[in-house]
């Protein structure tokens, strides 16, 4: 089949890859100068395919509109019981995405930055009440983890400062931490060797369904315009779905979260003891999340408004930096530091929307908020089946948009 995919984020170019390697002559659309140029580009870079209960909205959110909107919707979401069940689908999905990285990192020799680990800290004894949520969520999803005290701390996290030790913790010891960034631009590479053509800097300025479906695209540098036709169209368009479904006639109920991260370089990474975080190690009370990236380490904070300079405030990012000078001291020295804000598609039930769309000749991967890099392979392989026909597993009707008609 000749398959047209809008987006080139990190789910675009999983999708874009594993349907190359199925034999398709795929065409990948994409409005950024490179992929991975909006909500892939700088993020936690958690492996995770479930959202935790205590990670959610920020207690400040709440009371401020849309965020109240937003948060009202999610409970009410995350009361029904086929939450769960979705939840688990992800699980699935997540899994199966694991193996299809390993199995390409091995054939294709893929070199990204990859650690593992994920340690939630309490830091202090009201904090540590939020254990119960989600190891019951975590038990219901047979997801693995362990509950350390603050003498264990050390032990997943040697750098750590205990000093003044935290309550406690919640260790996922099989998270990954990976650089979805650079990822993506191997994946790239591979789709690529496979004969996938990236229109980079090219809109997409209108979908039409049918049999075939069109794109019709806008080269954003040099004033060239056209449209092609393919058998099937992907959209993997992140924040911009929402317009482009509603275009179409289908309003899903897509909220672009904002959030923010730095990276900065790492204090002498070469010393003994390392003074940075070997995994991913997240404050639960303040939600922000330090990641070790190589040599380098990023701070996210997944609530930053969005500032109007297109990067965090000054105010901001003093204090993100100080959530590494407390709990990391001898890692940062503050020099170097890319600061980046960007948006994720969510949907208020924690699951993307995956498969078949209304129209013909239209498929839908979107809408995969915080864990998108967690689902990307999974996404791709569970698409490429549905596109091509092959019987899908019945949960999967779970990821339909049908949900929200
Ligand atoms: C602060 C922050 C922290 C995060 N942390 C994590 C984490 O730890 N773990 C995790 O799994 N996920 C995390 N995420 C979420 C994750 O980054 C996203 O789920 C994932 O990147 C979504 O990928 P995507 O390909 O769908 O979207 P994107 O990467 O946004 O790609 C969509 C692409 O579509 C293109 N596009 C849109 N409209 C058009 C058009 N009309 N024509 C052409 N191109 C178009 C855009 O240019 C863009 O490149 C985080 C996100 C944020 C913002």
């Amino acid at each position: 089949m000749h398959i047209g995919i809008v987006g080139a984020g990190l789910i675009g170019v999983s999708t874009a890859l594993e349907l190359s390697l199925r034999g398709h002559r795929v065409e990948v659309f994409d409005q950024r100068s490179g992929i991975a140029a909006e909500s892939s580009f700088a993020g936690a870079g958690l492996w995770c395919p479930t959202v935790l209960p205590s990670l959610g909205l920020h207690p400040d959110w709440r009371q401020r509109a849309p965020w109240n909107h937003w948060a009202r919707r999610q409970a009410q979401a995350r009361k029904a019981p086929v939450w769960r069940e979705r939840q688990q689908t992800l699980v699935r999905l997540g899994q199966q995405g694991q193996q299809w990285l390993d199995a390409l990192t091995s054939s294709h020799r893929l070199e990204f930055e990859q650690r593992q680990g994920w340690l939630i800290l309490r830091p202090d004894a009201r904090s540590l009440r939020q254990d119960a949520a989600d190891t019951n969520h975590l038990d219901a999803l047979g997801l693995p983890y362990r509950l350390l005290t603050p003498k264990e701390l050390g032990a997943v996290e040697p750098a750590l400062q205990l000093q003044a030790p935290p309550a406690g913790g919640l260790y996922l010891p099989e998270v990954r931490v990976i650089n979805g960034r650079q990822l993506a631009q191997q994946l790239r590479a591979v789709a690529q060797q496979l004969g996938t053509v990236f229109h980079l800097g090219t809109e997409v300025s209108q979908i039409v369904a049918g049999r075939p479906a069109t794109l019709r695209w806008q080269h954003l540098g040099e004033a060239r315009s056209g449209e092609t036709r393919f058998d099937a169209v992907v959209l993997c368009m992140g924040t911009a779905s929402s317009a482009a479904l509603q275009s179409l006639g289908l309003r899903l109920p897509l909220f672009a979260r904002p959030g923010a991260s730095l990276t900065a370089p790492l204090s002498l990474p070469e010393a003994m003891p390392d003074p940075g975080p070997q995994g991913a190690v997240t404050e639960s009370t303040q939600g922000l999340t330090l990641s070790r990236l190589g040599v380098r380490v990023r701070i996210t904070d997944p609530w930053l408004a969005p500032d109007a300079q297109g990067r965090p405030s000054l105010r901001a990012q003093t204090r993100m930096y100080a959530a590494l000078e407390r709990w990391f001291p001898e890692a940062g020295h503050g020099a170097q530091v890319q600061a980046w804000q960007g948006q994720r598609a969510s949907l208020p039930d924690d699951a993307p929307v995956l498969g078949a769309s209304p129209w013909t000749g239209v498929w839908l991967n979107l809408g995969h908020g915080d864990q998108g890099s967690a689902l990307a392979g999974g996404s791709a392989l569970a698409l490429a089946d549905a596109l091509q026909g092959e019987a899908i597993a019945d949960d999967l009707q779970l990821l339909s948009c049908e949900r929200w008609r």
